[in-house]
């Protein structure tokens, strides 16, 4: 029987985050009658929680900046830290278009972008020990008028009652409430929260709408030139993650609960699309909250990881996707990295490193997630590892902070690692643990989402089996296969390429 719409547009985008909104500002600001679709309250996604660093190699702003960078050395870069598993012509399409992406949106007054000096992640050929990422610049919320309240609050706010400053919205909360008063000013667009994409409608062997659920009814919206869905990954479905990726499920993806699903990902399975990378996520160490979600946490400045055993297992130092695969092969090794201790001394009163909001101590160690003592023994004893071990691990690493030389992971070698390292020591990014009383915080397993959905052509478009393109429907940001394999190669590859994706979607849309 032929659908029934009730609606209908040029080009429907399902989810509002950083790559929904590009993709829906490049359709509305080339004239297309744009309808944005999303599933909860607010506006914005992970991508409001972010800092929204962007990886978009060789564009101008970072030319403004005077940092030495081309779209040539990006992708060799890219490649050398990727490798084969992602198409290179999705590389090459991701990092060529990054220059003519970023000239597209800053030409709109409403989409400021300045430099951020973050590290690459890997010390590759290509790679820039400075950074060669760039941020929005920040917004005065009141430019937002009534949108403010749709914009997804901080992480912060959100997940952890912690009060932040709106004042002045930065990072992710500048990209989307920029793209949303960038999209409102084109005129030709309309969003809706509470709007859940549940399939897409296939007719004459096309996508040619969705099917959503919205206020308890069931709505059929055509799109006539096409379809984006953009509805991030399946990283708050536990069972999803338990059958997929073999972890324990847990509350602790960065995403807000509810709203990364897998949505995107049935949709596509139903379509018969091919399913690429769903065993692999953003990974991150996460402090663990008391109320059972964790915190994204980089940057460390002091302590040490000790698995189950008492021992360092990695680097810790590390960029933070690298340490969260490093814990994640704590399952492999038999050895339970889940929890990981932190373990610290009397140098911090917090715990020694970035994490979003910090951790207060009285309330975790209330919870038990906190753990203090007087000596390393006592310390042990309270988070259950042999204190024999712990003892020789911290002082085999005090030798380590002595002679400046980690000979067991290379801490404080790599330019990253320097990054954030504030020791006064031979090598800053080793501090010594020798002043009671010693700490002990719990980390675990975290993400700042899934990295698997649709395997994607060089324009965004949904593959079938066959490799043939499913016309109609494209897959951008966590919804798609990513572009970055197994890797996270520098800061703002999620956003960035799932940005890239979006415009790279509409304008073959609109061609
Ligand atoms: P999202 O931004 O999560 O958007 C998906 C949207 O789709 C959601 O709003 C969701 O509700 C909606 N949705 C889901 N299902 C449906 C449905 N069925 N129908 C309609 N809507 C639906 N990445 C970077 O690149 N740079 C950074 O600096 C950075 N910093 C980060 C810092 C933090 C603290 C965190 C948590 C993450 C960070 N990340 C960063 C990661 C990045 O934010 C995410 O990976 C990225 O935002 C995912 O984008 P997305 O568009 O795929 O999904």
């Amino acid at each position: 029987m032929p659908v029934q719409w009730d609606e209908t547009t040029d080009v429907c985008v399902v989810g509002s985050g950083g790559a929904a909104l590009t993709a829906a500002y490049t359709a509305a600001a080339n004239g297309a009658r744009t309808l944005v679709l999303e599933k909860t309250e607010y506006f914005g996604g992970t991508s409001a929680y972010s800092g929204s660093g962007l990886w978009l190699p060789g564009n101008h702003i970072l030319r403004q900046a005077g940092v030495e960078d081309s779209v040539a050395s990006g992708l060799e870069y890219f490649r050398a830290t990727v490798g084969d598993r992602s198409p290179a012509a999705l590389q090459e399409a991701y990092v060529s278009t990054a220059p003519e992406l970023v000239e597209f949106l800053d030409r709109d007054p409403a989409l400021e972008f300045e430099f951020l000096p973050f590290p690459d992640y890997y010390t590759a050929p290509g790679h820039v020990a400075g950074g060669r990422g760039i941020v929005p610049k920040p917004l005065p919320a009141a430019e937002l008028g009534d949108r403010l309240a749709q914009v997804r609050p901080p992480i912060s706010i959100d997940q952890y009652g912690v009060p932040q400053d709106r004042e002045t919205l930065s990072g992710g909360q500048a990209l989307v409430g920029r793209l949303l008063l960038a999209l409102d000013r084109t005129g030709n667009a309309t969003l809706r929260t509470g709007t859940r994409m549940r399939s897409l409608v296939v007719e004459d062997g096309r996508v040619a709408g969705v099917e959503v659920e919205h206020e308890g009814r069931t709505l059929f919206v055509r799109a006539e030139r096409g379809v984006i869905v953009a509805a991030g990954g399946f990283e708050r479905n536990a069972e999803l993650r338990r059958e997929l990726q073999g972890l324990p499920g847990g509350d602790w993806s960065s995403a807000a609960p509810g709203s990364n699903t897998g949505d995107a990902l049935a949709a596509f399975q139903a379509l018969g699309a091919a399913i690429d990378l769903t065993d692999e996520a953003w990974w991150c160490p996460a402090v663990l909250f008391p109320n059972g979600h964790a915190a994204f946490t980089l940057g460390l400045r002091g302590g040490i990881f000790v698995n189950a055993a008492g021992e360092r297992f990695a680097n810790e130092s590390l960029p933070y996707d690298q340490m969260g695969h490093e814990i994640r092969a704590g399952h492999a090794t038999g050895v339970s990295h889940l929890p990981t201790w932190w373990i610290f001394d009397a140098r911090f009163t917090s715990t020694p490193g970035i994490t979003q909001p910090a951790p207060d101590p009285e309330t975790f160690q209330a919870a038990g997630l906190w753990r203090t003592a007087d000596t390393l023994t006592g310390l042990a004893e309270l988070i259950g590892v042999p204190a024999d071990v712990l003892g020789k691990t911290v002082t085999r690493f005090n030798g380590f902070a002595a002679s400046g030389v980690d000979t067991d992971f290379h801490r404080g070698e790599a330019p990253y690692d320097r990054f954030f390292a504030a020791g006064d020591g031979p090598n800053p990014a080793l501090v010594p643990i020798d002043r009671a009383p010693f700490h002990a915080v719990q980390v675990v397993l975290g993400d700042l989402g899934t990295k698997g959905g649709a395997r994607i052509g060089t324009d965004g478009q949904v593959l079938g089996e066959d490799g043939a393109e499913i016309p109609g429907v494209y897959a951008i940001g966590n919804s798609a296969a990513s572009v970055g394999g197994h890797v996270y190669s520098g800061p703002g590859v999620p956003l960035g390429s799932g940005m890239v994706f979006g415009y790279r979607a509409v304008t073959r849309i609109l061609a």
